[in-house]
């Protein structure tokens, strides 16, 4: 087993409520690492509606989604979080000692004295796109997402899709693969109209090719993919193809949370409303993911959460020390963790 990363809190899920808690706990001196499965903080903020306006944070009467995320990273900043993106959590144990091992699907080890899971609706997952037999090139040829650029360095990559993402990774690939392939059903975009002109750009200048069209089959043997097919307004072309990366939107599921042993009313986590622990000591459950009587599913109902988790947490990291109640506006020494004073 690999060395653990060891930290205070781990918390699972980097969405807004997940980086509020970081706030919170690091005014209590308790030091955090977040793990999510997305590529960038900000939960379903980041990934589902970045540039609508939300008009019910207390003291913003009007910020975007992403706005909002950009300010919460810039508010935990003196606090220093470890982050893990493009991880999902698959495993969660207790330790005989006390504490808790969790582990990703990377088989990184983190060990920590207390858990937040603050993982809204669940996981992001990947929409498989309908290409028959699509499988048998999963993890070997076909990726939903780039974990390690170099894995693509002098490869044939296909990148289907017309959202931020698909158009994001054909820029950022283009430089290293053999060659570069993006293909979309139609020549209008999702994504940011930028980098759409320096997609058109490298293919006025042929170093990529972009195809209106469907990818209808895929050849290769045992996992290793050699080509796919691409059905285009002028029928059928064959394009070489070694590294497929559909980016056909995600779904949310609750993923490996349903095996962590933990108490579950209808895919969510009950917690009390004290200190929002779940039925296992120690695991605390904040943000979309808990119920209680009278849950709303609200950001703000998420920080709530996350202050009075927090006065729980620090019992449990620092036993025996006395939690002092104060405010950052009066209080020197918080001033002092936020670098203000
Ligand atoms: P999320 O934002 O869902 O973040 C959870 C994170 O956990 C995700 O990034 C996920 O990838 C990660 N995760 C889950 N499981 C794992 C795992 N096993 N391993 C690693 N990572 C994991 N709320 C308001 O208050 N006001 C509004 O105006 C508003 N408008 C909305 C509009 C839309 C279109 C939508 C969809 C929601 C809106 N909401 C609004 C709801 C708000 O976005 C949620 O309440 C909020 O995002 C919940 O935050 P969270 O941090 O609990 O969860």
């Amino acid at each position: 087993m690999p060395e653990p990363t060891r930290t205070d809190i781990l918390i699972i899920g980097a969405g807004p409520v997940g980086l509020f808690a970081v706030f919170e706990l690091g005014l209590f001196d308790m030091k955090c690492h977040l793990i999510d499965i997305l590529d960038r903080p900000g939960g379903q903020c980041a990934e589902l509606y970045p540039e609508k306006p939300i008009y019910d944070i207390p003291g913003y009467p009007i910020v975007s989604a992403q706005g909002l995320v950009d300010r919460l990273m810039e508010q935990i900043a003196p606090f220093k979080p470890g982050f893990s993106f493009n991880r999902m959590v698959t495993g969660l144990e207790k330790l005989d000692g006390g504490g808790f091992r969790v582990t990703t699907d990377e088989n990184e080890v983190f060990e920590a004295k207390v858990v937040v899971i603050a993982a809204g609706g669940g996981s992001f997952q990947p929409k498989r796109p309908p290409i028959p037999g699509i499988e048998a090139y999963e993890q070997e040829s076909v990726f939903y997402s780039v974990r390690r650029m170099e894995e693509f360095r002098g490869h044939d990559v296909m990148i289907v899709g017309g959202g931020d993402s698909a158009l994001d990774w054909t820029l950022n690939l283009q430089p290293l693969a053999r060659s570069v392939t993006l293909v979309h059903r139609r020549p209008e975009f999702r994504a940011a109209p930028d980098n759409v002109n320096k997609m058109y750009a490298l293919q006025e200048m042929k170093q990529l090719e972009f195809l209106v069209g469907q990818v209808t089959g895929l050849k290769g043997a045992d996992g290793k993919l050699s080509s796919a097919t691409v059905k285009g307004l002028d029928g059928d072309v064959e394009v070489p193809c070694t590294r497929l990366l559909p980016f056909f939107g995600l779904t949310m599921k609750l993923g490996p949370i349903a095996e962590w042993g933990l108490n579950l009313h209808e895919n969510l986590i009950p917690v009390d409303t004290e200190k929002f622990e779940t039925s296992v000591p120690g695991i605390f459950a904040i943000g979309d993911i808990n119920t209680y009587p009278g849950k709303l599913k609200l950001i703000l109902s998420g920080f709530h959460e996350a202050a009075l988790m927090t006065q729980a947490a620090k019992r449990i990291v620092s036993p025996g020390e006395r939690v002092v109640f104060q405010y950052t506006t009066s209080s020197t020494s918080l001033q002092k963790k936020l670098g203000v004073a």
